[in-house]
């Protein structure tokens, strides 16, 4: 089905109830892991798996390098990933039973609802490194961005643009005189 090995765990293969797993994605495994973010090294991720009545708990780490883009200049900009996830799922039935009855703590409402059978690791590692990457992400601090006009990178040195912005102003003045 798909090109690649995709890593699910099923957890009625799970021996006592409890696996450890280890993976090394490449790249072209998970890119693009969402519109901006880019894998440029293997993520490699390890963890383990515990099944604990109807909850199963997640644990684990993923390492890698991404790229994003400059918010302000579109430049790419690279990055390691190190993430420590530790996660907690309940089957839909389980969590309908328990969202009627009362109202949910802080820690409930980060669990995560799955079918009860398999957890799906290739997405579990794309939303651990997603998170690991800032939201805001700048090429350096005072990145001044490209021109809207022209598409000139401003960090590299000003456009015409800017200069013909202010150039009629002083135009109307001279006509003045
Ligand atoms: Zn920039
Ligand atoms: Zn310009």
């Amino acid at each position: 089905m798909a090109a690649f090995c995709a890593m699910r765990i099923e957890l009625e293969n799970l021996e006592g109830g409890k696996s450890d797993f280890a993976h090394v994605y490449q790249p072209e495994e998970l890119n693009p892991v969402d519109e901006r973010v880019q894998l440029t090294e293997p993520a490699a991720v390890t963890g383990k798996v515990r099944l604990s009545g109807n909850e199963v708990f997640v644990n684990g780490h993923v390492e890698t390098r991404a790229q994003v883009e400059c918010d302000r200049c579109l430049k790419t900009v690279e990055l390691p990933v190190s993430a420590d996830f530790a996660l907690e799922y309940i089957t839909g039935a389980e969590y309908e039973a328990n969202s009627g009855a009362a109202e949910l703590t802080e820690a409930e409402m980060s669990v995560s609802v799955f079918d009860g059978e398999v957890i799906d690791v290739d997405e579990v590692v794309k939303e651990q490194i997603l998170l690991a990457v800032p939201t805001r992400m700048l090429c350096r601090e005072d990145c001044k961005g490209i021109c809207p006009e022209c598409g000139t990178d401003l960090n590299a040195g000003e456009c015409k643009c800017v200069k013909d912005d202010i150039d009629p102003r002083w135009a109307a003045l001279k006509n003045l005189t």
